[in-house]
């Protein structure tokens, strides 16, 4: 009898995710190509298969399926059934626990506050902002007493959960710390070494044609299908997975800087890659679908640093380098090159963070959120405490609040919880890189040759094919056989950065 129903729930999850999906080729859409008179008739639009989307979630026949399935007592295991009825439940729980009221608050309240965050960092006036910060922070609160948490929890991870399902705040703290006294030393020990690259090299004139084309080639060359997907240009890089065969990355270019838009195209074009190497015949339930923001950062950063920052992927590319950007790399050595792409030095903004310094930008912020949300500290002394937090762990101090608390889109979206799965991100991708070294053997050679394909099916096999049927941290260790740890990624960090800087 079971079987049935398991049919019923998945054809009802599949329609959810079709109804979703078609929100998100709106939401490209009014990032690439809307006209600007075109936004509230978009709004309208997305509004209403946001209410369709929410509204089917909410059906109580899915939860009179969940609730037999589940006392039926066949999905309790690791099997890929099971996954998908466990994560149906979780999604289920969290829309309906929220009173309709709360998410209605929530959205025009994130509308508003997004336009106030706009103003407010254009002005580089806080107090702009203030208001709409406290709100969100109250409703935040709401939302996670609504959904409630583990004995022994704090709300913080009802927050949390939503974006790295099963991951607790204690958990993330617990390698948090240690991650956190080693890239200050590793900071220090880098400043102290009076070597600097030279940036220069970076900021030099790089035609945008010819970035459109490298970057692009870049992509295809690490695995990224095209017959599968796009690239297009928006103001703020993002990654979107339609569905199965349509995924859409985007980038922005700017004639003086090299990195930004290709190491930009590197990460999306890592989450792309997780997107396409999902396993399609499980569409729309948890089975083919990313494991969670953490994992999905793993792919990125392990594409865009580990590989795309190595000595050994510029053995391959920096001739084709030199040929696209003759003036600006026609006389500079791969080395140097390779140096000034690694470049550490503490500076204000996290996106433009090098790798050792990028984690502590996190942890400022999860650190910062967590006291926010219990209260420990008000809305009106965040810029003071985010002062004093760069001082005490980047030895930097923001001059403008536009360089400092107002500087990320997240909290004026009501995306309390989503930071820490950056850093989250960049360890499971040092455990996983590890790993997948071991299966493979000597992957700079491989990179050297300008071959992908292993690391990338290793990925897919090991990571993207599994989908949700583990959290996060239960994937880690299957694939890697040890916890989550700061371990690795600080081993990784130094061994790349000590012999740049040299400290080795
Ligand atoms: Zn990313």
């Amino acid at each position: 009898m079971s079987q049935s129903q398991y049919e019923e729930l998945t054809r009802q999850l599949v329609q959810i995710s079709l109804l979703g999906s078609c929100g998100s080729v709106l939401g490209w859409d009014e990032q690439t190509m809307m006209p600007p008179k075109g936004a509230e008739h978009r709004a309208n639009q997305s509004s209403l298969l946001a209410g369709m989307v929410h509204e089917r979630s909410t059906d109580s026949r899915l939860g009179e399926l969940l609730n037999d399935l589940e006392q039926s007592g066949e999905y309790a295991d690791e099997r890929p059934e099971s996954a998908n009825v466990r994560d149906a439940r979780r999604r289920f729980d969290r829309a309906t626990k929220l009173p309709r009221k709360l998410v209605e608050e929530m959205s025009r309240v994130s509308t508003l506050a997004q336009h106030a965050w706009v103003e407010a960092r254009k002005k580089s006036d806080f107090s702009h902002f203030q208001p709409w910060l406290e709100k969100t922070v109250a409703l935040k609160r709401e939302e996670a007493a609504a959904i409630g948490f583990a004995d022994g929890g704090v709300p913080y991870d009802a927050l949390l959960d939503e974006y790295e399902p099963g991951m607790s705040t204690a958990e993330v703290s617990a390698v948090f710390t240690p991650l956190r006294e080693g890239l200050v030393e590793l900071g220090a020990a880098i400043r102290n070494s009076g070597i600097e690259p030279d940036a220069s090299i970076i900021t030099r004139r790089y035609p945008i044609d010819a970035q459109r084309r490298f970057s692009r080639f870049a992509a295809e060359k690490i695995g990224f299908d095209f017959e599968a997907g796009r690239i297009d240009e928006a103001p703020h890089p993002f990654c979107s997975g339609f569905g199965p065969g349509d995924c859409r990355l985007t980038t922005r270019y700017d004639e003086h800087h090299f990195s930004g838009a290709f190491f930009g195209t590197l990460h999306e074009a890592g989450h792309g890659m997780y997107e396409q190497g999902l396993d399609n015949s499980y569409y729309g339930t948890a089975m083919g679908h990313s494991c969670s923001l953490g994992i999905h950062e793993s792919q990125s950063r392990m594409w865009e640093n580990f590989v795309g920052r190595g000595r050994a992927f510029w053995e391959h590319f920096y001739p084709s380098a030199q040929q696209e950007f003759p003036e600006a790399l026609g006389e500079t050595s791969a080395d140097e090159f390779h140096r000034a792409v690694n470049d550490v030095r503490s500076s204000l903004i996290r996106v433009e963070a090098d790798e050792v310094t990028y984690n502590l930008h996190i942890m400022i912020r999860f650190e910062l959120e967590q006291a926010l949300v219990t209260g420990d500290l008000s809305v009106t002394d965040v810029p003071a405490a985010w002062n004093q937090a760069y001082r005490d762990y980047l030895g930097i101090e923001p001059p403008t609040a536009a360089d400092g608390c107002l500087q990320d889109i997240h909290w004026s979206g009501g995306m309390l919880g989503y930071f820490p799965t950056y850093a989250l991100g960049n360890m499971y991708a040092a455990q996983l890189f590890n790993a997948a070294r071991r299966d493979l053997g000597d992957l700079d050679a491989m990179f050297a040759r300008g071959e992908f394909s292993p690391l990338k099916d290793w990925l897919n096999k090991n990571v993207h094919q599994r989908g949700m049927q583990y959290s996060a941290g239960r994937l880690v260790e299957i694939v890697t056989g040890e916890q989550l740890s700061h371990e690795p990624l600080l081993a990784h960090l130094k061994s790349r950065f000590e012999p740049l800087y040299g400290l080795a």
